[in-house]
């Protein structure tokens, strides 16, 4: 069975409609919704970024043969609308709209591509309420995450809107006294970007910000989770001048999309956001093309708390780092290592801070843990539970579904974790903390390098020397020090072994979506 119809099978039963849809019957009526949900709606739709079609050519646009799919609010069930559910037809008209485009976005100097973007950052600013409205929606979040993943993911528009000034080449020395050597930054060409639904804004962002910064045309997949936020920000998009064409959002069967993105020779860069499976694949598919392809793939996050942490920082630290976006974040700590002699105490406190996460729907204000993305992640959480009490490891705090229904789950601490178990070894991505006591040092660097994945790693210690020591022996792209939360636009995110391949954000992410080209001018004497 195809990975999309195993998903859509598992999690999301009949959410095809397979008859055409008109646009009029598009979004669901109010009516049919929660006070809150019509209410947040009414508001995106009065703002006019109610979008339920693709873009392609500057167009929006239906499926081809009229399917869409439905979008769901995972805190309610509730059908929020339908968007179309594109193959590879529309995916060939997207490239060859990003691919005419191409030819006049990078001919236009870095100052005019610069403002178009700071023109868009100003308005995902200006519309900040209903994009976090929308995510919360579509996707579950706390309003306030959601506020935050707006700010988060417009930074990186503003970011390369600037970087887009400081695309230099160089010039070397020549080895000839007739010669003069340049090098070139040029614009790779056109990118399919696929991204995922835990974060429906800032990985579009992340990757759409520097690709059109330095003249490329992108062809961007979200999830079918979340697509009603991209489809928001594309249309603001258009309204700051980015021309027709330079972005175009498909959506849909995902392998279908894929695989036409894969098979393009017009598409050079593949920039993916997303589970390490998938990620294979499209970097086996990217082969025959032999396309750029930059990956960030699944994490597994070890968080280690030292005997000489500060037992305050240390469990505020992990707390944020494990249960943001109800632990369905890529960098979410993902197994706390404790070391002994502070085992109890760090249980005993973190226990207390988890109890205080209030789980409720994401558009209540006092809510700090929202629902999982469905029921196949509430699936995942129980598998994993169950394989770490069969193998010996207790159930603190949690351990159930939540009483209020549907996919939330109960913020959950799970003790005397130890390496067999699932829990440590693949990405759990549910609100569940897995406790690991360990005595050394060396046995804490050797058990959190000890897997596949090279993402994200956090430590918590007072000790100077240690904090740089085990930094170093971390095999990880990103270490928090100290501190749990830290993403940014100015530094470059990404990660190792298995965890993918490039760096999004900061100076670095931009040469993601460049090319060097040598000039070598000769006979100058
Ligand atoms: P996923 O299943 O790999 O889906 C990611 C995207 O790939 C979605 O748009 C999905 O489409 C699409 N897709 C699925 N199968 C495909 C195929 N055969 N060809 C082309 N596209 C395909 O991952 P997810 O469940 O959405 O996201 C969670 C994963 O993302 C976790 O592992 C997490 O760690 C990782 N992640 C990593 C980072 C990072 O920066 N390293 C950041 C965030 C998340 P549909 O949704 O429409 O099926």
């Amino acid at each position: 069975m195809a990975m999309m119809t195993m998903r859509r099978a598992v999690a999301l039963g009949a959410r095809h409609i397979p008859a055409a849809a008109t646009a009029s019957s598009r979004v669901v009526p109010l009516r049919h919704m929660s006070a809150d949900a019509g209410a947040a709606m009414e508001k995106i739709r009065a703002a006019g970024l109610l979008r339920t079609q693709g873009l392609i050519a500057g167009k929006w646009v239906d499926a081809y043969d009229g399917k869409t799919i439905e979008v769901q609010n995972p805190a309610t069930g509730e059908v929020l609308a339908n968007v179309p559910c594109m193959g590879s037809r529309e995916t060939s008209d997207a490239i060859a709209s990003a691919h005419s485009t191409f030819y006049s976005w990078s001919k236009l100097t870095a100052s005019e591509r610069s403002k178009a973007l700071r023109k868009w950052y100003d308005l995902i600013i200006s519309h900040k309420e209903e994009l976090a409205l929308l995510m919360t929606l579509e996707q579950g979040k706390p309003m306030k995450e959601a506020l935050g993943e707006v700010n988060y993911g417009a930074s990186f528009i503003e970011y390369f809107a600037e970087e887009a000034k400081r695309i230099y080449g160089d010039i070397i020395p020549p080895t000839l006294s007739d010669r003069r050597l340049l090098v070139l930054k040029q614009p790779v060409g056109v990118v399919g970007a696929i991204t995922p639904w835990n974060f429906p804004l800032a990985m579009i962002t992340r990757k759409v910000g520097p690709a059109l910064a330095c003249g490329c045309t992108v062809v961007v997949k979200p999830s079918e989770f979340t697509p009603l936020t991209a489809l928001a920000a594309a249309d603001l998009a258009l309204q700051a001048g980015i021309p027709a064409g330079a972005l175009n959002v498909v959506m849909g069967n995902a392998p279908e999309i894929g695989d036409a993105l894969l098979q393009s020779t017009q598409v050079r860069k593949i920039t993916f956001t997303g589970s390490t499976a998938v990620g294979k694949k499209l970097m086996a598919g990217s082969a025959n093309t032999v396309k750029k392809v930059s990956l960030e793939l699944g994490g597994n996050a070890p968080c280690i708390v030292f005997d000489d942490a500060d037992i305050d920082v240390a469990v505020k630290g992990s707390l944020a780092a494990k249960f943001r976006n109800s632990g369905q974040t890529c960098v979410c700590a993902n197994r706390i290592l404790v070391q002994e002699g502070i085992y109890e105490k760090f249980a005993t406190a973190f226990i207390k801070a988890v109890q205080s996460l209030k789980v409720g729907n994401g558009l209540e204000e006092s809510t700090s843990q929202g629902p999982l993305i469905n029921e196949a992640a509430v699936q995942k959480v129980e598998k994993f539970i169950n394989d770490a009490t069969s193998k010996g490891a207790n159930v603190m705090l949690g351990g159930k579904r939540h009483s209020l229904g549907m996919s939330f789950y109960e913020p959950t601490v799970v003790g005397n974790v130890s390496n067999d178990m699932l829990l440590f070894r693949e990405e759990v991505f549910g609100p569940v903390a897995p406790l690991i006591p360990f005595k050394t040092e060396e046995e804490a660097v050797h058990m959190a390098n000890d897997t596949n994945a090279g993402l994200a790693a956090y430590i918590f210690t007072k000790s100077i020397p240690r904090s740089w020591r085990v930094s170093e022996s971390l095999e990880y792209g990103l270490v928090g020090v100290n501190e749990g939360i830290i993403s940014t636009e100015v530094a470059p995110f990404g990660g190792v072994k298995q965890s993918g391949l490039g760096r999004e954000g900061s100076k670095y992410g931009i040469d993601e979506y460049l090319e060097l080209k040598y000039i070598c001018m000769g006979n100058l004497g």
